[in-house]
């Protein structure tokens, strides 16, 4: 008792009261529509398809729901069929009989939900997602519950004479129609409730509904006007199976199996034979191929537009790594490893552009060629690891010591170059003495307990109008910085002028 009070007050309860509306709503509709007049039997039982929604929504709790929504529905056939007969205690009777299709349309919801879960555990997604689905959906999920259920359901209304006997086939055909009418009910439900559930359904109604207009359209006036009128629908179906996958087609199917039924129960349309049976028998033969073939076209779709969203997010991404790749490339083609700064390429690079700007605006360019003194003894003492400290340590000071405008390098071993535009000689000097100075004051390290330190020699020369290439500069810069090393180190000289040279 607390645990119904509970129930009631919880949101599922509102969920499972809409849901049995709805069940008795689209049952109504079936049997008001679609009844077989001499039958007593819908053609459409669109209830199957709610069955099994109410039962995958809610569980175990669906299963009175489907109980009691299919026992409101049987109910009054019973009613009219035995007051009808004229028997006694007709109202009590048809109540007790209402429960036995009840409970054999509440084990085929059941079936069902166990099919569909069944599904999941084996796929890890639920049925409808690819055209690869669709043999479980139709086999397993639509035609085996409906078969076995309305087989029974049949044999039991044969036996109890509820249905009159007319013979064996006509009696195969009746079981044929009540196994048709409730696959179709599953069959036509489902996908409406796999799109409602993926929220593809509520993308596509607005655009969707021009077509499922036209649909409405064609249908009806097919059974009003002229019978063959119908088949215009079919391209309208398959522009809707392309745009709008499987949640276009859900609805544009539900349409098509409800008006076709309903024009085929008032007699009118393409389908009617002499034989009621064979007419519901020729509308179904239309309906399931059409419905079979739409859904393979709309799943199709759905892998298609998935795979092409795969593609172009993989693209996206090894673009991205390339563009990462190619910086990183670039990188190592333009720095040196050991000290991050600029390798000799890249400087020889920056030198040509520098060198063709100085010359077009006729403006000063100096190098500096640096060279550590005595680098082979630091070497010697202390190991490589000491030396390759040294060489990160000089280059932090110069590149904190310089603007934005120089380029400093490492132009091979322990030697390095600056690239000074806009400087004249005597500039360069100026800037190479600070440089000198800041190495000789900061460039020490402590490596295995010892107190590293060293200085440098440089060499400046200015760029002339004569100078045919930037290796003519280079080879000035190095003669002074040679010059320097022979005057004792630590000191900064400039090359002589190109003139000079040439007039020697
Ligand atoms: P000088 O004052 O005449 O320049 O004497 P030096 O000992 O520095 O002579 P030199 O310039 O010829 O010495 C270059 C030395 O630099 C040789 C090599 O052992 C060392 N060297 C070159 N590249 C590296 C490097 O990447 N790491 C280390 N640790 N040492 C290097
Ligand atoms: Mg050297
Ligand atoms: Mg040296």
């Amino acid at each position: 008792m607390k645990q119904a009070l509970t129930f009631l007050t919880s949101p599922k309860a509102a969920k499972a009261f809409l849901l049995l509306v709805l069940y008795l709503g689209i049952g109504f509709l079936s049997i008001q529509f679609a009844m077989l007049p001499s039958e007593n039997f819908a053609v459409i039982w669109f209830a199957a398809g709610c069955g099994l929604v109410l039962i995958l929504e809610l569980g175990k709790t669906g299963i009175p729901f489907v109980l009691a929504g299919s026992a409101i529905l049987n109910t009054p056939t019973y009613y009219v069929f035995l007051s009808h007969a004229g028997m006694n205690h007709a109202l009590p009777l048809s109540i007790i009989l209402g429960l036995i299709p009840a409970a054999i349309d509440t084990w085929q919801a059941v079936m069902a939900a166990n099919a569909w879960k069944a599904f999941i555990e084996k796929n890890h997604h639920p049925p409808l997602q690819t055209p690869g689905d669709l043999p479980y959906f139709w086999q397993k999920i639509c035609f085996m519950p409906a078969l076995i259920s309305m087989t029974l359901w049949h044999l039991l209304l044969s036996c109890s004479n509820t249905i009159p006997y007319n013979g064996l086939f006509s009696n195969l055909q009746q079981m044929l129609l009540l196994i048709l009418g409730d696959t179709a009910g599953i069959f036509v439900i489902t996908p409406i409730y796999a799109s409602w559930k993926s929220g593809a359904l509520r993308n596509i109604i607005r655009p969707a509904s021009p077509y499922f207009a036209t649909i409405l359209l064609i249908v009806g006036l097919g059974f009003m006007v002229h019978n063959y009128l119908m088949m215009l629908v079919l391209p309208v179906l398959l522009l809707i199976a392309i745009h709008f996958k499987l949640a276009g087609t859900s609805i544009a199917l539900f349409i098509v199996f409800t008006l076709s039924a309903i024009g085929t129960v008032f007699q009118t349309g393409p389908f009617l034979h002499n034989n009621l049976m064979i007419t519901f028998i020729n509308l179904q033969l239309f309906l399931f191929p059409l419905g079979l073939t739409l859904h393979y076209l709309a799943l199709l779709q759905e892998l298609l537009s998935r795979s092409q969203m795969q593609l172009e997010s993989e693209v996206a991404s090894r673009t991205e790594a390339l563009a990462a790749a190619n910086l990183r490339l670039e990188e190592l083609v333009t720095t040196d490893e050991l000290t991050g700064v600029a390798n000799r390429r890249e400087w020889q690079r920056r030198c040509d552009e520098a060198i063709t700007y100085a010359r077009r605006y006729q403006q000063p360019l100096s190098i500096l060629l640096i060279d550590i003194d005595h680098f082979k003894n630091v070497n010697d003492h202390h190991g490589h690891l000491a030396g390759d400290l040294i060489l990160k340590e000089l280059c932090r000071i110069c590149t904190t010591e310089l603007r934005a405008t120089d380029s400093f390098a490492r132009w091979g071993g322990e030697e390095f170059v600056l690239l000074l535009p806009g400087t004249t000689q005597a500039e360069a000097m100026l800037a190479g003495n600070k440089l000198r100075l800041a190495v000789e004051e900061q460039a020490q390290i402590e490596f295995e307990n010892k107190n590293i330190r060293i200085t440098i020699s440089i060499g400046v020369a200015m760029l002339e109008d004569t100078d045919p290439s930037l290796d003519c500069l280079l080879n000035r810069a190095d003669q002074a910085m040679y010059a320097a090393k022979a005057a004792g180190r630590n000191q900064v000289q400039c090359a002589l002028s190109s003139a000079y040279f040439a007039s020697r």
